[in-house]
């Protein structure tokens, strides 16, 4: 009998540390806050930064962050932290994300993260764990930016990243973010002091859904991320001369739109001739004059390339700026581009991406190495601390949509990593030689 039960243990991995139900229960409870008229848990939520459903899932959180024995504060950014003591005088060990939503969104991005923290704190307090750092959440706020056009708000007030004339931006109904800041209790003024002080975080972690169909396709359970992609944007015109579409012969076109297009697919063809995740996109044509009856004399389109590889981008760019040209001289336009944003890589900490592979493979879950195509408030953490990302599958690879959904193991799985990670970081780090 013995021997069958360490059998059965053993196929069914060793024991979580983190309720699973207790978790998910609480996931189904914040996702009351912005719910849809009529809908389930599974129809979404709209619980935008900066709004009275935000308002209202922030103060029940930081309840359950005070009954989970944790000392609750909120910085002047509005950035909720939960703390638990540690034995020693060491840099805080900070882990978190967001419970903003995009509107029409899902109930996994940024929640899974936020509520896999509590349940971690909630966790080691029923095994009685202490552990040497003092060990935080945090739940960086307006983390989407649907509010004030600024998304990662709370993450870069942290990391010192935001200019005071933000405080101006005002809503669809007037309201300035110093006016909102007021409302989540805190004097805007003192905006800068959101920072936290260099050398006060000993390294930050944050548990997300993959919002990529990589580890539900591939039946992975933890994705270990590389980093976070640089972001970078060219807008592009292509200028040729509008005229009759009826009495211009066409080898005497100078048509925009035809460049424009031929520009579309030389893009593809560039960021696929080289292996690796790289991805390039062109989101939008304005065509002028925009007629049915008149070539088009000018087509305004933008050029965005992401990847973990800053060089690697610009050696893209640099193949396609060429094509560029001499599709401009076979059609006969101008094709002129010029960058506007260059959000460079965050990458993440390899040490720490060593801890979470172990940390997953003591649980036994399989992992795979990926990076995250979509930006996280750790990117700017990352300015202040080592940081590492936890992901966990996303069903179908559905994100910012009533439909995104992470099954209940895999979000327990998640939150067991991060647990596990948590430990591993608190022996390994600050240890005399
Ligand atoms: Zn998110």
């Amino acid at each position: 009998m013995v021997l069958l039960a360490s059998l059965l243990a053993f196929a069914q991995g060793p024991a979580r540390h983190v309720n699973q139900q207790r978790l998910w229960a609480t996931l189904e409870k914040l996702s009351e806050f912005g719910r849809p008229a009529g809908a389930g848990f599974e129809g979404g939520v709209t619980r935008v930064g900066f709004s009275e459903e935000d308002l209202a899932a922030r103060g029940w959180l930081m309840q359950q962050m005070r009954e989970a024995g944790l000392e609750v504060r909120v910085d002047p950014a509005g950035n909720i932290f939960g703390k638990r003591a540690g034995s020693e005088k060491f840099p805080t060990i900070l882990f978190g994300s967001h419970i903003d939503s995009v509107p029409r969104g899902g109930n996994f991005d940024g929640d899974v993260g936020s509520l896999g923290a509590l349940e971690v704190m909630r966790a080691l307090r029923d095994g009685k764990i202490a552990t040497r750092h003092p060990l935080e959440i945090v739940i960086w706020t307006n983390e989407e930016g649907h509010h004030f056009g600024r998304g990662l708000l709370g993450s870069s007030a942290a990391a010192g990243l935001l200019s005071a004339d933000v405080l101006e931006r005002r809503d669809e109904e007037g309201k300035t973010l110093a006016d909102w800041l007021r409302r989540y209790g805190q004097d805007p003024a003192r905006l800068a002091d959101a920072r936290i002080a260099p050398g006060a975080l000993a390294a930050y972690l944050e548990l997300h859904i993959e919002q990529g169909g990589v580890l539900d396709e591939s039946k992975i359970q933890i994705g270990v991320v590389q980093g976070i992609v640089g972001i970078h944007w060219w807008t592009c015109t292509a200028s040729g001369f509008a005229n009759h579409a009826g009495t211009t012969p066409m080898n005497r076109r100078q048509d925009a739109l035809a460049a424009a297009a031929r520009a579309a697919l030389a893009v593809r063809e560039e960021v696929r001739a080289e292996s690796g995740r790289q991805v390039g996109t062109i989101g939008y044509v304005r065509v002028e004059p925009g007629a049915r009856n008149i070539i088009p004399g000018r087509v305004e389109f933008p050029v965005e390339l992401r990847d973990l590889d800053a060089a690697k981008v610009l050696r893209i760019w640099a193949r396609i700026e060429k094509r560029f040209a001499e599709i401009a001289k076979e059609e006969n336009v101008k094709l002129d581009c010029v960058p506007l944003q260059a959000d460079e890589p965050a990458l993440t900490d390899t040490a720490i991406q060593n801890d979470i592979r172990a940390a997953a493979r003591a649980a036994g879950y399989s992992t795979l190495d990926l990076p995250s195509g979509a930006g996280h408030d750790a990117q700017q953490i990352a300015k202040l601390a080592p940081i590492g990302m936890i992901f966990v599958p996303s069903r179908g690879g559905i994100s910012h949509s009533p439909r995104e959904y992470s099954a209940p193991a895999d979000v327990a799985n998640g939150a067991e990593v991060l647990y596990r990670t948590i430990l591993l970081l608190d022996e390994r780090l600050n240890r005399k030689p």
